[in-house]
């Protein structure tokens, strides 16, 4: 049985009364930003001036400032920055101002697991990893809830890295719903493997396939896209609620045996061992080798994959349906 923290577990005490700082105002720092400040912590925010995310951060009430003001004085320094500029930012401007005691925070373990960064062994290194984007976090939280997080201590210099660690669960709500304590290993890789193979990788190239195969064999787009797309909300909310006997429990008959008979025909022995050398690629290290050095090479390969799929059909198709749907908040990027 994994190890589980809850909010009796994980007083907020260690940070009471003390600074936090947050360094970038993006999907995971503007949550952990205003969640930390509503559950009464200090909060700095660090951004870079004249962007949309330091607006963002002023519309919010903060006042950002470099990455040294906001680290000075802080008991706890939580980098969302994003994974690829991490290493950068740190050699500049973090590791020229930390201070013995202090605690480096990460929300994922990529950087530390992988080496790229490597902390003075005089400051607490720890990890809250939220399971959920963080845009979740901050309304999950605003709700009275909360997105699951993990927790790793990777450095204990002071001793109560751990607690500090839990302090910061608790204040962004992930202590209501429960934290699991991992290392930086595992999570890194688990969340490298879920994010590859099943929940981002997986299963848009499963809607890719299933739309482009209806289209091609010539039924309508549109009925294509609600069935291989649309619906996938729906189903995986049944999930959610009650996992695969819930689903499988609203659905008809006819669509349990289907499901029943043909999930195995499209996830293959074939799809097993790709999975397996995926889970390989990563623990190796060499999909962070591959990925650092695609963004320090200028993201021609990134872009162009990107960019085919937001002009393809499933896409444009989507953007027109969805605008008709006033109440599901359709999103454009
Ligand atoms: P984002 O890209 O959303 O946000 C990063 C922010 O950092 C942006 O606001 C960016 O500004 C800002 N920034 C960039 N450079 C600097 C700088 N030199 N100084 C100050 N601010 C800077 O990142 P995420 O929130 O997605 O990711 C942050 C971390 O959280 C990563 O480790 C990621 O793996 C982890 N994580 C993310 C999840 C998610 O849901 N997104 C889920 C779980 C973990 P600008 O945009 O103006 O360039
Ligand atoms: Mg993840």
């Amino acid at each position: 049985m994994a190890t589980m923290y809850y909010e009796e577990d994980a007083p907020l005490a260690p940070l009471a009364g003390q600074k936090v700082a947050v360094i970038g105002y993006g999907s995971q720092g503007h949550a952990h930003s205003q969640n930390l400040r509503d559950s009464g912590v200090t909060v700095a925010v660090a951004e870079l001036p004249d962007t949309a995310n330091y607006k963002l951060a002023v519309e919010h009430g903060f006042e950002p400032t470099d990455i040294a003001a906001a680290m000075d004085g802080a008991r706890l320094i939580i980098v969302t920055l994003p994974d690829e500029i991490q290493a950068t930012v740190y050699e500049g401007q973090i590791a020229p101002n930390l201070r013995g005691g202090q605690t480096l925070g990460f929300c994922h373990g990529f950087n530390i697991h992988f080496k790229y960064i490597v902390p003075p062994k005089d400051v607490n290194v720890v990890m809250i990893a939220p399971k959920g984007p963080g845009h979740l976090v901050r309304s999950e939280y605003v709700k009275g809830g909360g997105v699951p997080c993990l927790v790793a201590v990777e450095q204990d210099a002071t001793g109560d890295a751990k607690a500090v660690a839990l302090a910061w669960a608790n204040g962004i709500g992930g202590a209501r719903a429960g934290v699991i304590e991992t290392t930086y290993k595992e999570e890194t890789e688990t969340d490298l493997f879920g994010e590859q193979v099943v929940l981002c990788g997986g299963l848009s190239a499963l809607i890719k396939a299933g739309f482009e195969t209806l289209v091609k064999a010539g039924y309508q787009p549109e009925i294509a896209y609600f069935e291989c797309m649309h619906e996938v909300k729906l189903i995986v909310d049944l999930m959610y609620q009650g996992g695969l006997s819930y689903m499988r429990y609203s659905i008809s008959n006819t669509a349990e045996y289907g499901d029943l008979t043909r999930g195995s025909r499209i996830i293959t022995e074939q799809t097993r061992a790709e999975m397996k050398k995926i889970l390989g690629e990563i623990t190796s290290g060499a999909f962070a080798k591959e990925w650092v050095a695609e963004y320090r090479s200028g993201l021609k390969k990134f872009n162009a994959l990107y960019n085919a799929d937001h002009d393809g059909q499933l896409e444009q198709v989507g953007r027109r349906l969805r605008k008709m749907m006033k109440w599901i908040d359709a999103k454009e990027v």
